[in-house]
């Protein structure tokens, strides 16, 4: 199964694609995630993506289309995959639909209050990229990651100023993408404020999986 994941940061796309990962067996692709880990090794796509991402705006889409194209070229996502950060703007999703057909756009709908209650306590397992948060979700053991004993940071862009920064290009740029799939008839849309077990719930019940 081919799936895009919409919605606003933090409203729990990249928590929901692990447990859907395991549902599904499907590989996850996280353009956020990519992009951390090219700014992690110091890269050139990583120094050209860092001062972007740490203010909140989004990478340009000739770079981020090129590399979702490659990455769906390989071996191991011909049979299904999940998009979680992809396509953001209408440009990006036009573009996949030139080198990728797409079963479902799953919408996660949370509003902004939601968003700012997430992002601000979100921390982040700096090597498995697990979410924590400091009230909905600690670690057993401060700062380390319970999945693969890692460090557990918070996000450049989960500060303050950034936040609200990706909540404006969310509501201008990416949204639009919710009527561009729903006219296509794609478009499933789940409630994103409950805690994790019961979306996935959800999620398998609108699926059908
Ligand atoms: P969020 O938690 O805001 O959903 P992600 O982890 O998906 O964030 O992405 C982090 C950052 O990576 C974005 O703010 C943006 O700078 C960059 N990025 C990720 N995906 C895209 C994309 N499809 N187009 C442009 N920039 C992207
Ligand atoms: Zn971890």
């Amino acid at each position: 199964m081919k799936l895009i994941f919409l919605g606003p940061p933090g409203a729990g796309k990249g928590t929901l694609a692990l447990r859907a990962v395991d549902i599904l067996k499907v590989q996850q692709i996280s353009t956020g995630s990519i992009f951390r880990a090219a700014v992690a090794a110091g890269s050139p796509l990583g120094l050209k993506v860092k001062a972007i991402m740490d203010a909140g705006k989004l990478v340009d889409d000739e770079t981020t289309i090129a590399l979702v194209k490659e990455r769906l070229a390989m071996d191991d996502v011909q049979k299904g995959y999940i998009l979680d950060g992809f396509p953001r703007t209408i440009p990006q999703a036009e573009a996949l639909a030139s080198f990728s057909t797409v079963d479902k756009v799953v919408n996660f709908d949370i509003p902004d209050s939601g968003v700012l209650e997430r992002l601000g306590g979100r921390r982040v397992c700096r090597k498995c990229g697990y979410n924590f948060h400091v009230i909905f979700n600690k670690p057993s053991k401060e700062g380390i990651c319970d999945t693969c004993g890692g460090e557990i940071y918070t996000r450049e862009d989960d500060k303050p100023e950034a936040i609200q920064k990706r909540l404006e290009v969310y509501r201008a740029q990416t949204e639009p993408l919710i009527d561009f799939y729903r006219k296509k008839g794609l478009l499933v849309d789940i409630d994103a404020r409950p805690l994790v077990d019961e979306i996935v719930i959800e999620f398998k019940k609108v699926l059908g999986v």
